[in-house]
């Protein structure tokens, strides 16, 4: 598997770059991107809590600078699928999620056109490369291989499904995260 990650000051001409909270909060001066379309998500605001940086994405709103949008149900429907039987949710947040998802959507939407996500949180990159997405860090710290997690039972070694609570061949309730599928990432950029 390949996958872009860039640490620049420019893109590739019409690409669209959907920023995850991280992103946002580690850049003191949003880059100007000038032939991009930036999209950032309802959640991302709720995630950013202080004043300060919430009058900066006001400020990149309301000049049009940054549009905020949702992806599609459908869509999220699809990336939760994609991935169920392995744990990687478990380590997203909502707004990691609604990135990705937004993402996806217009990466269906306009295929030929490359979508970025912008993030410094590894495992919402782990998942941006799993789904075929494309990165953009502030920092230029991006993974070098993708992880897909399975849940096991610590007690009867039972893989145990993400979303359940308690262990349904003994009942334990302590588990542990296993990596089921390792894959090379190759940077460029
Ligand atoms: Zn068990």
């Amino acid at each position: 598997m390949s996958c872009i990650s860039m640490k620049m000051k420019s893109l590739p001409k019409g690409a669209q770059l959907v920023i995850d909270t991280s992103y946002f909060l580690t850049l003191r001066d949003f880059p100007n991107f000038p032939d991009c379309k930036l999209f950032s998500t309802p959640e991302v605001l709720e995630e950013i809590k202080d004043r300060s940086n919430q009058l900066r994405i006001d400020v990149l709103i309301t000049t049009g600078s940054i549009r905020i949008e949702s992806g599609r149900k459908e869509v999220e429907k699809k990336v939760v699928g994609h991935f169920r039987g392995n744990s990687n949710f478990l380590r997203l947040s909502r707004a990691d999620l609604s990135v990705l998802v937004l993402a996806k959507d217009l990466h269906a939407q306009s295929p030929e056109v490359p979508v970025y996500v912008a993030a410094e949180d590894f495992e919402i990159q782990n998942i941006a490369v799993l789904l075929g997405l494309r990165l953009l860090t502030a920092k230029g710290a991006t993974i070098r291989e993708t992880r897909l997690y399975v849940r096991h039972c610590v007690a009867c070694n039972n893989v145990v499904e993400p979303d359940e609570v308690d262990c349904s061949n003994c009942g334990s309730t302590r588990f542990r995260q296993k990596v089921s599928r390792r894959t090379n990432v190759r940077a460029r950029g």
